[in-house]
């Protein structure tokens, strides 16, 4: 069976290491190759080669950066399909999710294909008599990034393009669990031009993350993943001096109004909720529902989930594939027991679910709780599966404490038909992505991708303006010309006459 191979200094490389991973198609269950763990020299050589690259690549002009930028986005909207067949067979996902995914993370090589107008500093002439002032933006040097396994292909692409543009060298630790797409990704960044070492790719678990936190050379690190460790990411990284962003995990919210149009609220959270299984940091996974739109809105949920196809992500047929593996399937059905025995009331049961053909499959079906209360565990954690809990509430000040009272704080939607709420909910909610009548706030490439409280451990946000402030250090040049009339030493502090 074939094992992936490392990506380091332009090509592919044989991974030495003793230990490694399976990796699955979570539609029948079958292990489909191997992924090696990184040794710790392994990582070594990969930042060794993206610190050799940055010694040039951060003087290519910007010329040059933008044409393999260019020239990549080319190449992954030609290879869009197979991009995305690629996710479907490790993630689960269906296709048409995967081309979505794909889609979205092109947007995101599109802005940095800018960065000739992304890196633009800033001029004050004349600040002093023949004194001009300005600002430049340069690389940080080597940077890391770890990714999670539910976007395999988008979320290493909210990174990479706008740290290479930026004039740094990258080394990327992708999920164990669908680690082909990044492979592939690699081979067309070396076929767009980009120089050996600019991007390098070590497969792995934590013995690789570690030796990425504790590196010397690095300068930055950018996550993605579960908010457990995407705290110890950030308190790692930056004890050892890095830049470090980590972006955590999520419970969003999705509140609805009596007056909403229950139609296309029941649309969005069928939608928002199971799409992609619910494996999604932006995923809907509490119906908060304000007065009685309960009762208005769960038979058409429960309608439109009858209607809805589970199955292999390849059929055309299929609108939500299976978990990632195995033991994920068992810890989602886990809560959704513990829900029922802490007294949920289950209104949609998928733990029955089987799908013909695909008995060794990680299915579970649709599942919705009702009556689910804040003190639950269902409530407490992210869950991160085809669950949907449903908390009643009497009035719109209780959706805003409950929202507020809980950890996260990545996304948010309400759903209403009165703008002076919708208003008020986007002045007032303390979450870092916000939804009105839209369930899935995902940024566009050019703001910025992140949320609040435990779903984002440091400063920026991912990819858009933070990204270029992120991936870059401001520098600010004072400068005389021609020649001072004045000479002589002064040990005042400088003052502008
Ligand atoms: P994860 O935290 O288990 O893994 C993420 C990365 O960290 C992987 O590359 C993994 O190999 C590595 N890792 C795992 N355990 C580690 C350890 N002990 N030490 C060092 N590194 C370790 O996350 P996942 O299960 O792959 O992805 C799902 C999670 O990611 C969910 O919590 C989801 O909400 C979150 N997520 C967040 C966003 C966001 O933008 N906020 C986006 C996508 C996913």
């Amino acid at each position: 069976m074939e094992t992936l191979t490392h990506w380091i200094d332009g090509r592919p490389v044989a991974s030495k290491s003793e230990r490694a991973g399976d990796v699955y198609n979570p539609a029948t269950g079958e292990v489909q190759r191997h992924v090696p763990y990184a040794t710790v020299d392994e990582v070594d050589a990969a930042v060794a080669s993206a610190a050799k690259a940055s010694e040039s690549w951060r003087h290519a002009s910007l010329a040059t950066r933008t044409r393999v930028l260019f020239g990549y986005r080319e190449l992954v909207n030609r290879h869009k399909d197979d991009l995305a067949r690629l996710l479907t067979l490790e993630h689960g996902k269906v296709f048409s999710d995967a081309q979505g995914e794909v889609q979205r993370g092109l947007e995101v090589i599109e802005f940095a294909c800018g960065l000739s107008s992304l890196l633009k500093g800033e001029i004050s002439e004349n600040v002093s008599t023949d004194v001009d002032s300005y600002s430049l933006r340069q690389p940080v040097g080597v940077v890391a990034g770890i990714t999670p396994f539910n976007f395999p292909a988008m979320v290493p692409m909210w990174m990479y393009p706008v740290a290479i543009a930026c004039g740094n060298t990258f080394v990327l630790k992708p999920s164990e669990r669908d680690p082909s797409v990044t492979n592939f990704c690699a081979e067309l960044l070396a076929k767009a031009g980009l120089p050996e070492g600019v991007m390098n790719v070590v497969h792995g678990d934590k013995v690789a993350v570690d030796r990425l936190l504790e590196h010397p050379a690095i300068g930055a690190i950018s996550f993605v993943g579960s908010t457990p460790i995407a705290r110890y990411i950030y308190e790692t990284g930056t004890k050892n001096g890095k830049r470090v962003q980590a972006l955590g995990g999520a419970k969003n919210h999705m509140v609805v109004l009596p007056d909403a149009d229950m139609d296309l609220a029941a649309d969005a959270a069928v939608g928002a909720g199971y799409g992609s299984a619910g494996e999604r940091c932006m995923a809907i996974s509490v119906l908060v529902a304000v007065g009685n739109a309960a009762d208005k809105l769960l038979p058409k949920i429960k309608e439109r989930i009858a209607a809805m196809k589970v199955g292999n992500g390849l059929e055309a047929s299929s609108q939500m594939g299976p978990l990632i593996t195995r033991q994920h399937l068992d810890k989602v059905t886990s809560y959704v027991n513990q829900g029922e025995a802490e007294g949920a009331k289950v209104l949609v049961d998928g733990r029955k679910l089987k799908v013909p053909g695909h008995e060794k499959g990680f299915f579970l079906g649709p599942c919705l709780l009702d009556d689910v209360r804040p003190e639950m565990v269902v409530y407490r954690e992210e869950i991160f599966g085809p669950v949907l809990s449903v908390v009643r509430v009497a009035t719109y000040a209780e959706a805003i404490a409950l929202i507020h009272g809980h950890p996260y704080g990545n996304g948010t939607a309400i759903f209403t038909n009165d703008g002076g709420a919708a208003r008020k909910f986007q002045h007032e909610i303390q979450v870092g992505m916000v939804g009105i009548n839209v369930p899935i706030p995902v940024p566009m490439s050019y703001y910025s991708f992140g949320g609040w409280k435990q779903s984002l451990f440091g400063d920026l946000h991912i990819y858009g303006p933070d990204g270029v402030r992120f991936y870059t250090r401001n520098k600010v040049v004072i400068g005389r010309w021609p020649d001072p009339q004045f000479r002589g030493v002064e040990l005042g502090f400088p003052q502008n006459s």
